[in-house]
């Protein structure tokens, strides 16, 4: 960070954390803060107030080097007054949360709704940072929306623009949480999915759902491990909502023509490789021909980070009165960052103070899955030099040489971030993940050790290795 960047605070708040990002304009996270929301009647503006703190004492900033804060709540919220309607999953009786957090700083606060804002920050340094006119549809327990037109956030004046889960699909259709009947989100949302699953047993019909369940809730997970044994009922249900997404695809698409679709949410994260061919497959099949196909459609990329992102995008954007595709991205974070590039050198520069970094354990490997610090991951995973987890994205190998079992610069630009000094690679347990030509220069020139190893010897090399060190684990194909 240079003397010139003007920094803000993002700030994500939700039914079970609260996670705040200090940011530079342009992007770069600076630090990190994440606590859970407390429910034993500490106000909410104190305890957005202490992350805040957390967030600024990680970055070593103090408040007046920051140009403003952005909060990003769900639920409804006055863009103007920063009221906050019902807001679901957070316990809240202060109303005039934004108000209190205004008077408490001396820079400007600025509140959105947290999915808007998700889609803010994917069009700013996400999937459509290449995209002007973006629309978010996030599936999860609803389906939220967001709508960025030329660069900027659309709430409208009664703050209803991106309501997409209550567009509604199937008139007199099934009955929506919000009271009107066939909307979006009462076809294809995780809630409509599990509601459709357990009627077909009810009616009798097998499901091996339940195996995966490991509480009352089918969770994404589920759906997926379900979709992985082929389970019937589950591929004909999700099937059928893959078809709902894509018909809300091409509604949004006969409305606003946007460059790019960003699909999120649990529901979609979980079971990408199922859905977004079925959805790909149908807009492409649209009757209703435009001029052109140009309409994208994407997965999310920023993660847990994108509404965070997208607070301080909202409150930056307002300051400097620009489309978001005019403020600075730094690709040096967004977690895509295309193999077009520049190669900014500094991208692999290690941190300026030397900091002590913590790695995941992991504590079993087996075929298809591996154990990190207690938790069971079924698929692969990247572990960067400053400790950080990642799921290795294999679309991009796909993408580039027609299978995940090739590992490519565009990869490995991501394993070489904060500077690892050693590199291991796992092949797999069947040997099979190759290193391209082009993957050998760039390690060669980036001057890390590094070394592929089957999957066993790899992480035992990876626990062993002294120092910065980062892993791409294959467990799974
Ligand atoms: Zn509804």
């Amino acid at each position: 960070m240079t003397a010139q960047d003007r920094c803000f605070v993002g700030v994500d708040v939700g039914g079970t954390k609260i996670l705040v990002l200090v940011v530079t304009d342009a992007g770069e996270i600076l630090a990190r803060h994440k606590t859970s929301t407390r429910r034993d009647g500490t106000p909410m503006a104190e305890q957005i107030a202490e992350a805040v703190e957390g967030g600024l004492a990680g970055a070593d900033l103090s408040l007046e080097e920051v140009s403003g804060i952005g909060v990003a709540m769900p639920g409804s919220v006055d863009s103007e007054t920063g009221y906050l309607g019902t807001v679901p999953n957070v316990e809240l009786d202060d109303y005039q949360l934004i108000d209190t957090l205004r008077e408490r700083y001396p820079v400007p606060v600025e509140v959105g709704n947290d999915v808007n804002l998700g889609t803010l920050a994917e069009c700013w340094l996400g999937a459509g940072r290449d995209a002007r006119t973006v629309v978010g549809m996030f599936v999860g327990t609803g389906i939220g929306g967001g709508v960025v037109i030329d660069g900027r956030l659309r709430t409208g004046p009664e703050d209803l623009a991106g309501e997409i889960g209550h567009m509604v699909l199937m008139v007199d259709g099934p009955e929506c949480g919000c009271g009107n009947r066939g909307c979006f989100e009462a076809l294809a949302s995780r809630t409509a999915i599990e509601r459709d699953i357990r009627r077909a047993m009810d009616e009798g019909r097998q499901s091996r759902i339940l195996e995966f369940v490991s509480d009352d809730r089918i969770r994404s997970g589920a759906l997926r491990d379900a979709l992985d044994v082929g389970d019937e009922v589950v591929t004909e249900v999700m099937t059928r909502a893959a078809h709902y997404l894509a018909q809300g695809a091409l509604t949004i698409r006969h409305l606003l023509d946007p460059d790019m679709i960003v699909f999120g949410g649990g529901v979609i994260e979980a079971c990408e490789d199922f859905l977004m061919p079925l959805i790909e497959a149908e807009v492409r099949a649209d009757r209703m021909k435009g001029s052109r196909d140009t309409l994208q459609l994407a997965v999310s990329e920023l993660g847990d980070d994108a509404v965070a992102l997208g607070a301080a995008a909202l409150v930056e954007a307002k300051l400097s009165d620009l489309p978001v595709y005019e403020m600075q991205h730094d690709a040096g974070e967004a977690e895509e960052a295309p193999a077009e590039a520049s190669e900014d050198p500094s991208m692999f520069a290690a941190p300026a103070v030397a900091e002590q970094v913590t790695y995941p354990h992991i504590d079993e490997v087996s075929f298809g899955s591996v154990v990190v610090d207690g938790e069971r991951l079924e698929h692969d995973i990247h572990i960067r030099a400053d400790g950080k987890l990642k799921k290795r994205k294999k679309k991009w190998a796909r993408r580039d040489y027609g299978t995940s079992h090739m590992i490519g610069p565009r990869e490995l630009k991501k394993l070489l971030r904060k500077q690892p000094e050693t590199l291991i690679i796992s092949e797999g347990f069947d040997a099979m993940v190759r290193m391209t030509d082009e993957g050998r220069e760039m390690l060669q020139e980036s001057g890390v050790q590094w070394q592929m190893l089957p999957t066993p010897e790899a992480v035992e090399a990876f626990e062993r290795a002294e120092g910065r060190k980062a892993l791409l684990l294959h467990v799974t194909c």
